[in-house]
């Protein structure tokens, strides 16, 4: 189905939880943040009836995001819910990999066809300076887990944080080279009432090419400089595999966006940078039916704002990026 802009809407990123077992210095708080009690969190029957809605108005591609999507202890049978559903293109993850090693089998046995690893450097003591409770040896086996486990091609996603990875994007970078991967790096967003990280230390991806550019030479386009999905693709001359900027500030892909965000407590965002949301689990709970269902996303789909508002000074302020997903 199309938006009142023109956009077909056809990608759902489902958050099966708010919680994480890191605290990335952009993301969460150390402290302080409470968390959706589970029985507030959409169960795994309630989810499976929002896809079932979705696909009916032209949903085809599910990605499953957090907080951190494998703290969920039923991911699998949720992956393999929506993974039976007919129209259901693709089931795909958002993850920090942490828990890869245990489960990619079975996340592929369900049905999950890729995944996107975060992992903001390839150095030990950048990786537990922004990502905290994260250590790059763990990252590092969840990627080699997915691989190994046939989840690929593999995507790794950075956020590049002034002061924190600044040269992240070069070792990053050269793993392209020989890695059949796709780096991505994504430029810093402001959420949840910002904070002063997100305000102060963001760094454009114009900036971050020009110092790939300066330390591994020129980056050719990919796909004649179109997006790929919301990245901008390039490559090293010779390199297997290639590089990508997500650039929601510099340059917005809002014009293409074709998707719509449910968080773990069941409500629909209709952009990642706006608080404006549709509560799906008062529907659910209150004796709805699969047509209020989907009257609900024709709803959501016709009131997508057009792109954020971020150069007018209009901030999301109702969630952290935890509790949206990306
Ligand atoms: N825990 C999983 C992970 O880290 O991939 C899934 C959820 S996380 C919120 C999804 C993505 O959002 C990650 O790639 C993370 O780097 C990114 N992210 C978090 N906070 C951000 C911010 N303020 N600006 C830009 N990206 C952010
Ligand atoms: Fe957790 Fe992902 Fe946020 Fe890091 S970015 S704190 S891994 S949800």
């Amino acid at each position: 189905m199309k938006d009142s802009f023109g956009r077909e809407i056809n990608y759902l990123r489902v958050s099966l939880t708010d919680r994480c077992n890191l605290r990335c210095v952009y993301c969460m708080p150390m402290h302080g943040l409470t968390f959706v009690p589970n029985p507030e969190l959409l169960s795994a029957d309630e989810l499976e009836k929002v896809v079932r809605a979705a696909v009916e108005v032209g949903f085809k591609k599910i990605r499953l995001t957090g907080g951190e999507p494998t703290l969920r202890q039923d991911v699998v049978e949720i992956v393999e819910r929506f993974h039976r559903i007919d129209g259901i293109e693709q089931v795909v993850m958002t993850t920090n990999g942490y828990r890869l090693p245990y489960i990619a089998k079975d996340l592929v046995r369900a049905g999950l066809k890729r995944v996107n690893i975060h992992v903001d450097s390839l150095n030990k003591d950048t990786v537990s300076k922004i990502m905290r409770l994260g250590t790059f040896d763990k990252a590092w086996a969840g990627i080699e887990a997915a691989e190994k486990a046939g989840l690929t091609p593999i995507k790794l996603n950075a956020v590049i944080t002034r002061g924190y990875n600044d040269d992240a994007a070069i070792e990053m970078s050269r793993l392209t080279l020989t890695k059949p991967w796709q780096i991505r790096f994504i430029e810093l967003m402001p959420f949840g009432g910002p904070t002063e990280i997100q305000l102060d230390h963001y760094v454009s991806s114009d900036e971050t090419k020009g110092r790939i550019e300066r330390e591994l030479g020129p980056l050719f386009e990919v796909n004649g400089g179109d997006l790929d999905g919301e990245a901008r693709v390039y490559r090293l001359a010779g390199a297997e595999g290639t590089i990508g900027f997500i650039s929601p500030i510099s340059n917005p892909y809002c014009d293409g966006c074709n998707r719509l965000r449910l968080t773990a407590d069941g409500r629909m965002r209709l952009c990642l940078l706006s608080d404006k949301e549709i509560n799906f689990r008062d529907t659910l709970r209150n004796g709805g039916t699969h047509q209020d269902l989907v009257a609900l996303f024709q709803r959501a789909i016709r009131a997508k704002p057009v792109g954020h508002q971020l150069k007018n000074g209009v901030f999301a302020a109702n969630r952290t990026m935890s509790q949206i997903g990306g």
